[in-house]
């Protein structure tokens, strides 16, 4: 009897545990916050994440680029000329090029600058017009060790658990100047107990080289998606499977064609495909104030999430992208 009973309790369990998690696996659509509250804030800095997080997205990510001194920063560019006062600061470091790399900078010199929204160099203008205004108030350089901390910190007090998505930057980039990122990274990680594809944490890179070595020679056990740019990575997707658990592509490879008469977007294989292949798709980015021409960012999300079938995108806007999700399973 006692045995029957346990039994049926096995059963019930395995029953109800599978299509769980074939759920979280399978179905769930997640929020990325692209550059933390980007839309918002300027992008990467410590207050875009805070604000980002408490819009509750599923993931909040970094850009990653070392320092001189080894020191892994959450900035976007592997150059300081387009979000931070460098040329002011330091008008004698820039390379032949006339630019100012993080590579050249220790850590604590990074500290020194002020960050702000991103602007042209050239105009002097803010890139996205309708965003927070340049060079207004405070804004500081951050390690990737300090936004981990902030957002485990948050994680604890709030009893969430929002998960981190970095992205290599330029790994051949940082190998030619005689630096090992991945390796740099992937130890950072680990210290905070990112680990293995159960650790909330995706890890991100455009070089396919790179990506299948994190895997296959730094054996890494991390959740990994490959990003692409353009469509003729597309036919790719089953190598990129090897060693990749997901794919990340801008959105506008997954367009077979828009009709010229009815504006209607068709959409090729790409998700179709990468899911026959066992990897899910994130793309990006989603953007309430770049929207070229369609009629609503709703409508953007609804491409994406119901046309398209994305898994995931990453955002500059997470809290429009979350209350449309609510209002979806409403
Ligand atoms: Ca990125």
């Amino acid at each position: 009897m006692k045995n029957l009973k346990l039994l049926l309790l096995t059963v019930i369990l395995i029953g109800c545990q599978n299509p769980q998690t074939k759920k979280t696996m399978a179905t769930k659509k997640i929020v990325i916050a692209h550059r933390g509250a980007s839309g918002y804030l300027p992008e990467h800095t410590l207050t875009a994440k805070a604000m980002a997080y408490a819009m509750h997205p599923d993931y909040l990510e970094q850009d990653i680029v070392l320092s001189k001194d080894d020191v892994p920063i959450v900035i976007h560019d592997i150059t300081l000329d387009d979000v931070t006062d460098v040329a002011k600061q330091f008008p004698d470091r820039k390379r032949e090029d006339g630019k100012y790399y993080v590579i050249d900078f220790t850590y604590s010199e990074l500290l020194r600058l002020n960050v702000t929204e991103r602007f042209d160099t050239k105009t002097g203008l803010a890139v996205f017009k309708g965003r927070f205004p340049i060079w207004k108030s405070h804004f500081k350089l951050h390690s990737l060790q300090d936004e981990i901390e902030m957002i485990q910190g948050l994680n604890k007090s709030t009893g969430r658990n929002i998960g981190i998505y970095p992205e290599i930057k330029a790994p051949k980039f940082h190998r030619n100047n005689g630096k090992d990122i991945s390796k740099i990274v992937l130890k950072v990680l680990s210290d905070y107990s990112y680990k293995t594809k159960k650790d909330n944490c995706i890890l991100q890179c455009f070089d396919a080289t790179e990506l299948k070595r994190i895997r296959q020679e730094l054996k890494s056990k991390l959740f990994l998606v490959q990003l692409t740019e353009f469509k003729e990575d597309n036919s790719k997707l089953a190598e990129f499977a090897k060693y990749a658990d997901g794919m990340g592509p801008y959105f506008k490879q997954l367009i077979k064609r828009t009709d010229p008469k009815t504006g209607t977007i068709v959409f090729n294989n790409y998700v179709k495909n990468a899911h026959k292949l066992g990897m899910v798709v994130h793309a990006y980015t989603f953007r309430a104030d770049q929207l070229e021409g369609l009629p609503s960012f709703e409508f953007l999300l609804d491409l994406g999430f119901n046309k398209a079938h994305l898994d995931g995108i990453f955002t500059d806007f997470s809290d429009k992208a979350v209350a449309f999700f609510k209002k979806q399973s409403h």
